[in-house]
């Protein structure tokens, strides 16, 4: 079961604060850090979508240029050295993203533009261009 942790500065303090970010997928963990797998060597953002890696894999970063400097390239999925501050848009595509994969029906676009605050068209577009994918796929 994934701990719940609160929200407080110190998740870049202590690997095992850093871990249960990764674990939460903590969107307020990013920026904060960057993890970097090892078996796999690419590094992400905690709060990335990609299934989630051994613990024994990762290791920790200060910034996306000090795991880069560890020989580590960036997740393709949550492009940790592009913008580590996501604006409120990229959060909540991110949350539509969290709604897919929790759903045990996939929702429809209309229900996450919805949720998204955000009319179909738009969100899908703008979906798209994070994710690279159409919120259908
Ligand atoms: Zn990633």
């Amino acid at each position: 079961m994934a701990r719940v942790i609160a929200k407080t500065a110190t998740v870049a303090s202590s690997d095992d604060a850093r871990w249960a970010a990764v674990v939460a997928r903590d969107q307020a963990a990013d920026g904060a850090f960057a993890y970097a797998v090892a078996s796999k060597g690419i590094y992400c953002r905690p709060s990335c979508p990609s299934s989630r890696a051994n613990q024994t894999n990762v290791t920790f970063h200060a910034s996306p240029a000090e795991a880069e400097a560890a020989g580590y390239r960036p997740c393709k999925r949550c492009r940790p050295h592009e913008d580590t501050s996501p604006e409120p848009k990229a959060a909540k595509i991110i949350a539509a993203c969290r709604m897919i994969e929790m759903a045990e029906q996939e929702p429809t676009l209309d229900v996450l533009a919805n949720a998204a605050g955000l009319s179909p068209f738009h969100f899908q577009r703008i979906f798209k261009s994070m994710t690279g994918v159409t919120p259908k796929a």
